[in-house]
């Protein structure tokens, strides 16, 4: 358990403006985690006061994701059983754009307290200003101009309907120390911090004053975010000495890389939930993955069940280097999910990733299909997997007659037709003989006389027979999973095909 008595309550804060990238994901999970483990409660609050940026359906794919790898919310905004976006909890709203007269609240105190100003500075004004610090080599700041103007003057310019920002009045010649749980102590002058809007011109507060207001009411004991919110913490902190209130323990995560060492973005390839969703990879894999980017358990083992993970979850496991996003070491994690995998999941799974065309196929003959299962589970690292086996003709052939050129029922530069004739009839009249239809059975019957042949020029005219491709399992595994009447109609096929 924290040494901390208070309880322990943590929150994902998402902002509805996309789907959700795998980095924030992990971050939501490693606050879970936490939480879980220190019986604390997790809260999910939206934060939706970036109006130009809002997206639609947004909200519905963020908590979708969270639903889909199994991430309960005990506290704030959740999908309920019918699929709805709703709220519970005594603390909330907890979507920002219903919480506006709260930030009215703290805004005025902080205007009373000299904390905040009103600043009417154009927007055009403040291009010049970034403009000439630009090319001056100065850090882009505001320069303070309506920092000092006198109430009377305020009052005036309100009244006369002037547009205005509210900004926090940084104090001057200070330093701001904090702690972060895994990045340490961090102290930062004054100087260098902007005297940050608080409350947009649309009336709408900023990110940061938002998030200290609502991380405050909503009693959060630990903000575990992305590393890159560092940079506006010491603003954080400073709002929080302003109102009077306890600091929350920070615990920044560290980024999660791409093979690049950048930040992992959409160069290389999929980034949010729903593409690994789309693409078939396992919740649990997925998580499982996550959970050891920038974390370690400290010890040999990977694979984690969820359980596990909330059992062995601490801070102090938490690295400081950005962890990288290995996708081949993603798909190993996946096949080892898949390898585990209950029959029924998979067959659900597989078929999900079916065309309708082919589904009808399939369930038209289960008994082959439940043949090919075991099969496809060597052959997958996701279900995506399967499409591009379907898409490859890879699949059709377990359950229709491939059509194929006869001439390619030859082994390599060989050229008589008559020659492979024979030893399908050959195959044929041995298989007629065998009772239980298995790989090895089958394999017996034919493998002396194929040895003797040559076993290309005996194997794979049957393997050709029976999948009409030039890559397939071996032909005894075909032939089991065809079962021995379409085994034989398919030998007879290419026969009639020759004659
Ligand atoms: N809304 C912010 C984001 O989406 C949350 C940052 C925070 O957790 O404080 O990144």
């Amino acid at each position: 358990m924290e040494e901390n008595v208070k309880k322990i309550r943590v929150r994902f804060a998402p902002s509805p403006t996309g789907s959700i990238h795998i980095g924030n994901l992990r971050t939501a999970l490693f606050a879970w985690l936490f939480a879980r483990n220190n019986q604390g409660a997790f809260l999910v609050r939206v934060e939706d006061t970036d109006r130009k940026r809002l997206e639609e359906d947004s909200l519905k794919k963020i908590f979708e994701a969270l639903k889909w790898v199994n991430l309960s919310v005990d506290e704030g905004v959740f999908l309920n059983e019918n699929n709805e976006i709703s709220q519970k909890g005594e603390l909330g709203p907890y979507i920002q754009s219903e919480r506006l007269e709260i930030y009215q609240k703290y805004i005025q105190e902080l205007l009373e307290n000299g904390k905040a100003y009103y600043c009417f500075c154009s927007e055009e004004r403040l291009e010049e200003v970034h403009k000439k610090q630009q090319a001056e080599k100065q850090p882009l700041m505001y320069d303070k101009k309506c920092r000092d103007l006198d109430s009377e003057e305020v009052q005036t310019k309100i009244k006369n309907g002037e547009k205005y920002v509210i900004r926090m009045k940084i104090p001057e010649n200070e330093i701001v120390k904090f702690n972060d749980k895994v990045f340490g102590k961090i102290s930062v002058k004054t100087e260098i911090i902007d005297d940050q809007v608080l409350i947009k011109a649309d009336g709408f507060p900023t990110y940061h004053f938002a998030v200290v207001v609502d991380d405050h009411l909503m009693e959060i004991s630990h903000i575990f975010r992305g590393e890159d919110w560092i940079p506006s913490t010491p603003k954080h902190v400073l709002l929080y000495n302003f109102l009077g209130w306890e600091i929350p323990t920070f615990v920044h995560l560290p980024n999660v890389l791409g093979e690049d060492k950048k930040k992992l973005s959409k160069r290389e390839g999929a980034v949010s939930v729903e593409d690994f969703r789309k693409k078939g990879y396992c919740p649990e894999a997925l998580i499982n993955f996550l959970a050891l980017i920038g974390w370690n358990p400290k010890t040999e083992q990977e694979i984690f069940s969820l359980e596990e993970l909330i059992k062995k979850f601490s801070i102090e496991g938490l690295n400081k280097a950005g962890g990288v996003f290995n996708y081949q070491k993603l798909n190993w994690f996946n096949k080892e999910y898949i390898k585990v995998m209950s029959e029924d999941l998979f067959e659900k799974n597989v078929l999900e990733f079916l065309s309708e065309d082919l589904k009808e196929k399939i369930l038209g003959n289960s008994s082959a299909f439940k043949k090919i299962l075991p099969v496809l589970k060597e052959r997958i690292e996701k279900f995506e997997d399967i499409s591009e086996m379907a898409k490859a003709g890879e699949l059709e052939y377990y359950f229709s007659q491939p059509e194929y050129e006869i001439e390619k029922i030859l082994w390599k530069e060989e050229k008589d037709l008559n020659q492979a004739k024979v030893h399908l009839e050959k195959i044929i009249s041995s298989l007629e003989g065998v009772t239980s239809f298995k790989e090895e059975e089958i394999k017996t019957k034919i493998w002396d006389y194929a040895t003797e042949q040559g076993r290309g020029s005996v194997l794979w005219p049957m393997r050709y027979a029976l999948s009409g491709k030039d890559k397939s399992p071996d032909p005894f595994v075909l032939a089991e999973i065809l079962g021995k009447e379409e085994t034989i109609k398919r030998l007879q096929y290419a026969i009639g095909k020759i004659n």
